[in-house]
């Protein structure tokens, strides 16, 4: 890349971010334009189940800050409504055309929505954005009628325990049989019982059938015949790729969109992926493409897409890291690291370490409070995942950057520190 090219970014979020910040360390002196739809810069989004919604930090608090001057042209507000990937453009509302040199989408993802629930009803929300969190945190105020949550995963969890801390009864409903229990029993068990110890009512192994709204409340009738009332309801369950507006642009979309070990989107010389939107296949583990909802991945997708893009699609190296995750409940710190997804079974490694095996290797750990052992473990897992040897992914021409400077960003494991 010249000085004389532009590259566009597109999705405003942490790996948008941190991808622009690593093209500007890497001395790319042209254009850099940041699409965003969101009003407001990047922030520290999982602060919105937890510090925002809570009330102990104000949007501003959370703002993320740039560690390099980006000298970037923001378009904060502005949605990107579809690509053309062989015109390289990309395009905005009003029939505005941007043209890209290079390209990162890092478009994130979306709130999966509940047919039949009522989306148009301000007490009936989802959790993504500040908006959303402020949103609730009106609600709240507008009635001290209990607070529902669908959805018995990590938002959904956090989100019944920021209740709780606020004083606020609150029902977690879900089909599963308990919170988590995607991380198996043992830990399903402890989150259960968390939860039951602060109060958290749970209704498990259920889901709404039918939906009433009053002026005073929303009622909720379950499958097992309960009714509850609430003035707020938090639909967490799960999301979807933002990949709307990538139709017909000739990107591959199956869940995200595809891209190659380097973080290319698939078959395209000049757009590369980041965050949450990106399903690669990370060699560290097979080759498989898979997406990861974290964030210490945005921040590294994010940076890797970049030095990748500056490199070149020929030159690029293959994106292997170890997943590192956390979430917080109550005064409780959960942190993952590798892909416990993947286990088909689970082991005790330690007091509060839960391993996660495939086909009898280790391929993830969970952590239950236990932030100093998990730094011994995540080193071991590490050890026992070794990254394959790192290739260009295709035969060798010349670079654009002869050689990387030392990663200088923020430091990828603020997990083992910081909410
Ligand atoms: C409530 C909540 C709590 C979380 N807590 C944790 C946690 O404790 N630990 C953890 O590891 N992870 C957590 N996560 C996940 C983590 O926040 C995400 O993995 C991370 O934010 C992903 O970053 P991203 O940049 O890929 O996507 P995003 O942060 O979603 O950013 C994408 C941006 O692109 C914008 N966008 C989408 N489409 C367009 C378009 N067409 N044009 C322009 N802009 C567009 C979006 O509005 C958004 O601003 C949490 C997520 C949520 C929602």
């Amino acid at each position: 890349m010249t000085g004389q090219d532009r590259i566009v970014v597109a999705g405003a979020g942490v790996a948008g971010l941190r991808a622009a910040e690593r093209l500007r360390e890497l001395g790319f002196d042209g254009e850099l334009v940041i699409v965003g739809d969101e009003p407001r810069r990047p922030y520290h989004r999982p602060a919105v189940s937890k510090a925002v919604l809570g009330g102990s930090a104000r949007a501003a608090d959370v703002t993320l800050r740039s560690y390099v001057e980006l000298d970037a042209r923001w378009r904060l507000g502005t949605q990107a409504t579809r690509l053309e990937a062989d015109r390289h453009v990309l395009h905005l509302p009003g029939g505005e055309e941007l043209r890209y040199d290079g390209l990162v989408v890092a478009t994130g993802v979306v709130p999966r929505h509940l047919p039949g629930a009522p989306r148009h009803d301000p007490r009936v929300r989802v959790l993504r954005t500040i908006e959303d969190a402020l949103a609730v945190r009106r609600a709240l105020v507008a009635s001290d009628k209990p607070a529902v949550v669908l959805g018995t995963g990590l938002i959904a969890c956090e989100f019944a325990a920021s209740m709780r801390q606020l004083g606020r009864d609150v029902s977690m409903v879900g089909r599963s049989s308990a919170p988590l229990l995607r991380y198996g029993p043992a830990l399903a068990v402890t989150v259960t019982d968390l939860h039951r110890r602060y109060r958290a009512k749970l209704a498990l192994g259920t889901e709404v059938r039918h939906w009433i709204t009053t002026g005073g409340a929303v009622g909720l009738h379950l499958a097992n015949g309960k009714l509850l009332v609430a003035g707020c309801v938090v639909l967490a369950l799960g999301s979807v790729p933002s990949v709307d507006w990538l139709r017909g642009s000739g990107l591959v979309l199956e869940d995200g969109v595809l891209c190659e070990s380097t973080l290319f989107a698939a078959g395209v010389a000049d757009v590369v992926v980041a965050g949450d939107v990106a399903r690669w296949p990370n060699l560290r583990f097979d080759k498989v493409p898979r997406r990861v909802e974290h964030w210490i991945n945005a921040v590294e997708s994010g940076r890797a897409a970049a030095e990748n893009l500056l490199l070149g699609r020929d030159q690029a190296l293959p994106f292997t890291p170890l997943p590192r995750a956390w979430s917080g409940q109550y005064q409780v710190r959960l942190q993952m690291a590798g892909l416990p997804s993947l286990g088909d079974d689970t082991v005790r490694l330690a007091d509060g370490i839960t391993g996660y095996l495939r086909a009898g290797r280790l391929v993830g750990i969970c952590g239950w409070d236990r932030p100093r052992e998990m730094i011994e473990w995540t080193a071991e897992l590490a050890r026992r995942l070794p990254v394959p040897a790192a290739r260009p992914s295709r035969a060798s021409r010349t670079s654009r950057v002869s050689r990387l400077p030392v990663r200088s960003g923020p430091p990828g494991d603020a997990w083992l520190v910081a909410g």
